[in-house]
């Protein structure tokens, strides 16, 4: 299945990315984790999208289309891929389908986890991240056992720089202006299927796998 998951920040895209591309059998494909990646080695594609995500921008689409494009271009993408945070504009829609269309293939399905902005706010506000194992936790709502310990790994949890308030309003701002469309986008194309993506993981999960089932 060749899949892309949308929603705003904070909505889980991340949490449940890494369980239904385990279910599916399919890499998990996150430009956020490239990015992420990319800056903690200092290379200079990090150099540059750090400027863009400290400020909670879109790093510019030459940049982004060009990495997806190797990534999709790699073996383990072949056989299906869930895409994590790309596309986020209508613009990177019409590429992904023109890299899809070069490699001979096309998108199936559009999963759109829905959570309201103050659910997202207090979400982004508390999450941390594992430097080991990447699994995401919440200081209140999935706290791990030891204070900034992974419980899966042991690996060390850090905050991301871009979930401090002023940033996660411009990310909202930039959801709203610049992704809101393309789920209209793929709604009339008849390739979206929306969740609630409020409540407990594991529920979030079945109901995201239930949703997929009817394009399998
Ligand atoms: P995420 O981990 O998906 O929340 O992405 C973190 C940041 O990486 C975003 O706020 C953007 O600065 C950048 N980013 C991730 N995906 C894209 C994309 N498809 N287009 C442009 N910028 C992106």
């Amino acid at each position: 299945m060749r899949l892309v998951l949308v929603g705003p920040p904070g909505a889980g895209k991340g949490t449940q990315a890494q369980y239904v591309a385990v279910h599916l059998s399919v890499p998990q494909i996150s430009t956020g984790d490239i990015f992420r990646a990319n800056v903690g080695q200092g290379t200079p594609l990090g150099l540059e999208a750090k400027k863009y995500m400290n400020a909670g921008d879109l790093v510019p689409d030459e940049i982004t289309i060009n990495m997806v494009r190797n990534r999709l271009a790699e073996d383990d993408a072949a056989k299906g891929f869930l895409l994590d945070g790309f596309p986020r504009t209508v613009p990177q829609a019409l590429e992904l389908d023109n890299i899809l269309a070069d490699l001979g293939t096309r998108l199936d399905v559009v999963l759109e986890l829905v959570v309201d902005d103050d659910e997202v706010v207090r979400r982004l506000s508390g999450r941390r991240t594992c430097r080991g194992c990447k699994r995401i936790w919440h200081v209140d709502f999935d706290p791990p056992t030891v204070n900034g310990i992974c419980d899966a790994c042991g690996g060390e949890l850090f905050q991301r720089d871009d979930d401090n308030a002023a940033t996660i309003q411009n990310r909202l701002s930039v959801y709203a202006a610049s992704t809101a469309p393309l789920v209209a986008f793929y709604a009339e194309r008849g390739m979206l299927v929306g969740i609630d993506a409020t409540g407990p993981v594991d529920d979030i999960t079945e109901r995201a796998i239930d949703a997929l089932r009817r394009f399998g």
